[in-house]
């Protein structure tokens, strides 16, 4: 694989791909801890309400997208869904016909996940899946991720797309509940690549900006980051380090001492 330098350990979505392709602002999901939405209220691209009715950018469904070294992550900062997913596919079908290496990041709808697989198939060898899935507990996901789909939803896409013959993954970043270990057992019959683990990161910064004077999130920020203290991600780290399916993102190898790639999209 064909790598870009860096100079320090890249982290976030340059872990895993070197390249990103996204094609509107905006995000129905609205996760609480976005950090795109974050980017995008801070530099007046949206407000912490207009977020949730993503626009379009008509330039970056008309352009052509040629062969890139390495892997490009298409999205990284907003999902597939429903009302994209006509858009979605023709820029994922570009990039696929210039031979490009796609990883597919989403929180997953069944609806969706079933076109994807569907119209994508003749490209499957050049994609991998990996949906994030941060708890098992709908009353978590649905607190930190309002818009998104049931925690049964997602891992019926994954199996979907594992039976159809995709390659899996799964992001548990950032674990939002300390029972990452029912996320990781209901998955792993579905994944065939990995299970990343990650903390929450600079989570008081987003939520100034995404959810401003918010009690109940700056409580629940507040029991999350103790949830991630470094006695108990090193204390995670000793119960799974032995478990050949889970990947540790940059937030994780930081504290518990472990080798960082100096190259971006190695996805190590
Ligand atoms: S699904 Fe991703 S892009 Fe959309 S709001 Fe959630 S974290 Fe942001």
């Amino acid at each position: 694989m064909t790598t870009t330098k860096t100079a320090a350990a890249p982290h976030g979505t340059k872990e895993w791909a070197e390249h990103n392709v996204n094609i509107q602002t905006g995000c129905e999901h609205d996760c609480r801890y976005c950090y795109a939405k974050c980017m995008a209220v801070r530099f007046k691209r949206a407000t912490p309400e207009s977020w949730q009715e993503p626009v379009i950018r008509p330039a970056a469904i008309s352009k052509a997208y040629r062969k890139k070294p390495g892997r490009t992550m298409f999205p990284t900062s907003h999902d597939i869904t429903e009302a994209n997913v006509d858009e979605c596919l023709i820029i994922l079908k570009k990039l696929l016909s210039s031979s490009n290496d796609i990883l597919i990041v989403s929180k997953p709808r069944i609806a969706v996940v079933e076109r994807l697989i569907a119209e994508l198939e003749p490209y499957r060898d050049q994609i991998t899946f990996r949906f994030s899935i941060g708890s098992a507990s709908d009353d978590v996901l649905g607190f930190w991720e309002p818009g998104a789909p049931n925690f049964d939803e997602r891992i019926r896409s994954l199996q979907l797309a594992h039976d159809s013959g995709f390659q899996t993954s799964v992001s548990c970043e950032p674990m939002l509940d300390r029972h990452i270990g029912r996320v990781i057992e209901a998955a792993r019959p579905f994944v065939t690549d990995s299970i990343w683990l990650g903390k929450a990161n600079r989570l008081r910064c987003i939520l100034a900006l995404n959810c401003p004077d918010d009690d109940e999130v700056l409580a629940a920020a507040a029991q999350l980051i103790a949830w991630q203290s470094d006695d108990e991600i090193i204390a995670l780290y000793e119960r799974c380090r032995h478990d050949p399916i889970i990947k540790w993102k940059d937030s994780i190898k930081k504290v518990v001492g472990i080798d960082r790639p100096t190259e971006a999209g190695l996805d190590v």
